[in-house]
């Protein structure tokens, strides 16, 4: 594979980051993951917003602009010959030329990470066509969840829990409601009704969630922006969750419970469709 790192495209194995940068020492970085279809990046604005937002938040100084970063994405597919996957960014504080706790001075460059993964399965794999199991865990995250920073310690260990209960994924719970899934936003259909929690510092700004309630809205769907219990989720006819390598993906069994007859549900399952077709027409 041919990875991108601060300027260069080069084989993944000569790709090499000091010990002392700050994406390895304080978990001092920002991500974005973008979706490929056909070779082409769906929702790539919203991904390069979003990117600049959370830069932005943790003042890290960045100079690329969205054109540069559109052209190493591409030059990122054509190399490595990538049709259907996802291209990942990351972007650290850089080297702070010894451990300190104190940003480094002004003018130290990021270190720009950018590589492409393939997943072949994204399309039809075994999750999308019996949905998903999820079982609730605590949320002990930071309170930006808003941001999104490469500190996935908690999601990841979330996702081990699930594994080791037999499970597929976990969903995060706060003061008695669902935040949202460990890497997606969650949502509970209930007869016409879409309910998701609505924005705030406390999940994140998922891309695919805005394309979805886009969507929605454009066929005047019902929506409701509000929190949400796993007793409400229990009680649902259908759920499903929402991320860019996922795009829309039906959850049938929630801590134990299984939703209507077990199979994904109807409307997760027409909005999928959906949303695939639309981010095919609008990828670049
Ligand atoms: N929430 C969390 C915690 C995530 O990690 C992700 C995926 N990165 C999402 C939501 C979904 O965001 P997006 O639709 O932009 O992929």
């Amino acid at each position: 594979r041919t990875v991108y790192l601060n300027g260069d495209y080069i084989p993944e194995e000569e790709a090499q980051v000091s010990i002392f940068d700050r994406g390895f020492v304080m978990g001092d970085a920002v991500y974005e993951v973008t979706c490929v279809l056909d070779g082409k990046l769906t929702d790539f604005e919203g991904h390069m917003a979003r990117l600049e937002r959370s830069l932005r938040e943790l003042q890290i100084t960045c100079d690329i602009s969205r054109d540069e970063w559109l052209a190493i994405h591409r030059k990122l597919l054509e190399l490595n010959g990538l049709t259907l996957g996802g291209v990942y960014l990351q972007v650290s504080r850089g080297n702070a030329g010894d451990r300190d706790f104190h940003f480094p001075p002004a003018g130290t460059p990021p270190t720009v990470v950018l590589y492409t993964q393939e997943h072949p399965d994204m399309l039809d794999g075994p999750k999308v066509t019996k949905g998903v199991r999820v079982i609730s865990v605590p949320d002990l995250r930071w309170h930006r969840r808003d941001i999104k920073t490469v500190q996935l310690l908690w999601a990841s260990i979330a996702k081990m829990t699930a594994e080791q209960a037999g499970k597929d994924d976990a969903w995060f719970v706060e003061d008695g409601f669902v935040t949202e899934g460990s890497s997606n936003n969650c949502y509970i259909v209930k007869g016409d009704t879409i309910i998701t929690r609505p924005l705030s510092n406390d999940i994140l700004h998922g891309i695919t969630r805005a394309s979805l309630l886009k969507i929605l809205a454009e066929r005047q769907m019902k929506v409701e922006e509000r929190p949400f219990t796993i007793e409400d989720a229990q009680g649902a006819d259908e759920a499903f969750y929402t991320s860019a390598s996922s795009f829309v993906m039906p959850i049938v069994e929630v801590d134990g419970v299984t939703l209507g007859d077990g199979m994904p549900g109807p409307v997760a399952q027409r909005l999928r469709e959906i949303y695939i077709d639309e981010a095919r027409k609008h990828a670049i």
